[in-house]
């Protein structure tokens, strides 16, 4: 059951009805080969859709009148297989939460630690489950009689209305409804009952531990997340220099047999080659450069948008060099790891020495990362390629989330307890570089504000307007169901700016 390069399915479209009928066509901005399961069971049909890199074992798993299906994978399957009778070994991930959910049924979702989504059927119920945070998107539509779920809103756009659940409503798709974090929907088919089950919740005190202790701590929990997410094949860590992906390269240059690849991107107005470099040649990666040109960059907008299924504006501008650079990769697809969204839990956007502060940001993002889909695998998957970010594993943000603010923030450093656990692993220059944001290094944030301001759009407008473009982009690629390719990022912007000059009120 070790993680081969990719897992077995990376997404899925599946519908339950008592009397089968036809599955809404699957519309996903994943790339990857699409395999059907039909099942048939009493007064009910399994209609469904599975995306997977290679083959298909291992992407579900049926027994005794219980199906999985599972996008994603397990990062502590060594804990959970040992919960499991002597001799039973499931031979995919898909097989140990079945396994898992004849013991436990819904409770066993608060036992995994992963990056997936499931659909389980089990005689009358249709039960959906996303991991602790959410990081693989889940959508469901349900009415009295079928539920239908998909990791792509875009995929139940067609989908007859659903009626309501303990789920986010999704813009302009009716009846089509976010599952949240950390949560389990237990829906009975006939009816479209619901009830909900919270699996994870971030930490909300804070522990108070030696300078010591939390960076052994930090430093054990984050060499574990990365093991567990390198795969057989050779890591691909996408690298800009800055401490957290200095840091997932080098844990998994040290775990790695061989060089691991590293990769950077920039444009031709702004990036971070030389600090990469740095760290390239230390751990002796092999290191590629990309550089996108800033048109390039804004043009894949709508491929952004169409992968995140994000409305919020700040989410696509960290998002955009990154799927830019994931559209540059060639090659079969590979596993990546990033050293993603660990400013969220270790307050490293907060660049002053109150505490206070830190605390009411660690707090408030915590609070509202779900629906953002900052985490989404989506991005990489429009070029065949899985991605997976180490902080966000359950174990290191029950960690770092935890953690007194103090340790985070000390000495005058931000993030100071992940530059302590990492001070022997990368040069000195690296442990201390203060942070530069993606969308900063790449220049994309001032790319975007330029782009609406030589529309004509005034300085005090910027804001207000990229949320306009990125619903706008959302209501092309997403709700209208159209390629990214055929929406150009240019007329979007020269749209909303018309109709901010022209007074017309924004559509939000
Ligand atoms: P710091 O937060 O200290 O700047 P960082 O650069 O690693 O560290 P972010 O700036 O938050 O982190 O960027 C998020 C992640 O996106 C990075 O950890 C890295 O995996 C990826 N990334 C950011 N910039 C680049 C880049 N120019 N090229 C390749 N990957 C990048
Ligand atoms: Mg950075």
């Amino acid at each position: 059951m070790m993680a081969g390069s990719l897992p077995a399915a990376v997404g899925f479209l599946a519908a339950v009805r008592p009397h089968g009928g036809s599955l809404p066509r699957p519309d996903f901005a994943s790339a990857g080969r699409r395999s059907e399961l039909s099942e048939e069971t009493a007064g009910h049909s399994l209609r469904a859709v599975l995306l997977h890199p290679e083959a298909p074992d291992g992407a579900h798993a049926r027994d005794r009148g219980t199906t999985v299906i599972l996008a994603g994978e397990l990062y502590n399957r060594d804990e959970l297989a040992g919960l499991l009778p002597a001799g039973s070994s499931p031979d995919s991930d898909a097989a140990l939460v079945l396994a898992l959910f004849g013991l436990y049924d819904v409770h066993a979702f608060r036992l995994l630690n992963g990056r997936f989504s499931a659909f389980v059927t089990a005689g009358e119920r249709v039960v959906l489950a996303t991991d602790h945070a959410g990081s693989v998107p889940l959508y469901v539509s349900a009415a009295a009689g079928q539920v239908l779920a998909a990791t792509e809103a875009k995929a139940l756009r067609t989908a007859a209305g659903g009626q309501p659940l303990p789920a986010r409503p999704v813009r302009r798709l009716a009846g089509v409804q976010q599952v949240p974090a950390g949560t389990v929907l237990d829906v009975r088919v006939s009816t479209a009952d619901c009830v909900a089950h919270r699996t994870w919740a971030p930490p909300l005190s804070r522990r108070i531990v030696s300078e010591h202790e939390a960076v052994e701590t930090v430093r054990q929990v984050l060499d574990r997340a990365v093991r567990v997410r390198m795969g057989t094949d050779t890591p691909l860590v996408v690298l800009s220099g800055g401490i957290d992906s200095s840091s997932v390269a080098a844990l998994s240059a040290r775990r790695s047999a061989g060089r691991i690849d590293t990769v950077s991107m920039g444009t031709e107005e702004a990036d971070e080659f030389p600090q990469a470099r740095v760290v390239a040649t230390h751990l002796r990666s092999a290191h590629r450069e990309v550089t996108v040109s800033t048109a390039d960059l804004l043009r894949r907008m709508p491929h952004t948008v169409w992968a995140a299924e994000s409305l919020d504006p700040d989410i696509v501008e960290y998002l955009l060099p990154l799927t830019a650079l994931y559209l540059r990769l060639e090659g079969g697809g590979r596993r990546i790891l990033t050293g993603y969204g660990a400013d969220i839990p270790l307050g490293g956007m907060h660049r002053e020495d109150r505490l206070p502060h830190l605390d009411t940001a660690v707090c408030h993002d915590m609070a509202t990362f779900d629906g953002l889909n900052e985490m989404t695998p989506v991005l990489s998957q429009i070029s065949g390629h899985w991605s997976t970010h180490p902080y966000w594993d359950r174990d290191v943000l029950d960690v770092l989330v935890a953690l007194e603010a103090g340790l985070k923030r000390r000495y005058g450093q931000d993030k100071w307890v992940l530059r302590a656990a990492m001070g022997d692993l990368l040069p000195h220059e690296v442990v201390i570089r203060p942070k530069l944001g993606v969308h900063e290094g790449s220049g994309t944030t001032a790319a975007f504000t330029r782009l609406l301001v030589d529309a004509g759009v005034p300085h005090q407008g910027v804001d207000r307007a990229k949320r306009m473009v990125v619903h706008d982009l959302f209501d092309h690629v997403v709700v209208a169901g159209r390629h990214p390719d055929e929406v150009k990022t240019e007329e979007v912007v020269e749209q909303v700016a018309e109709r901010l000059a022209s007074g017309a009120p924004a559509a939000l």
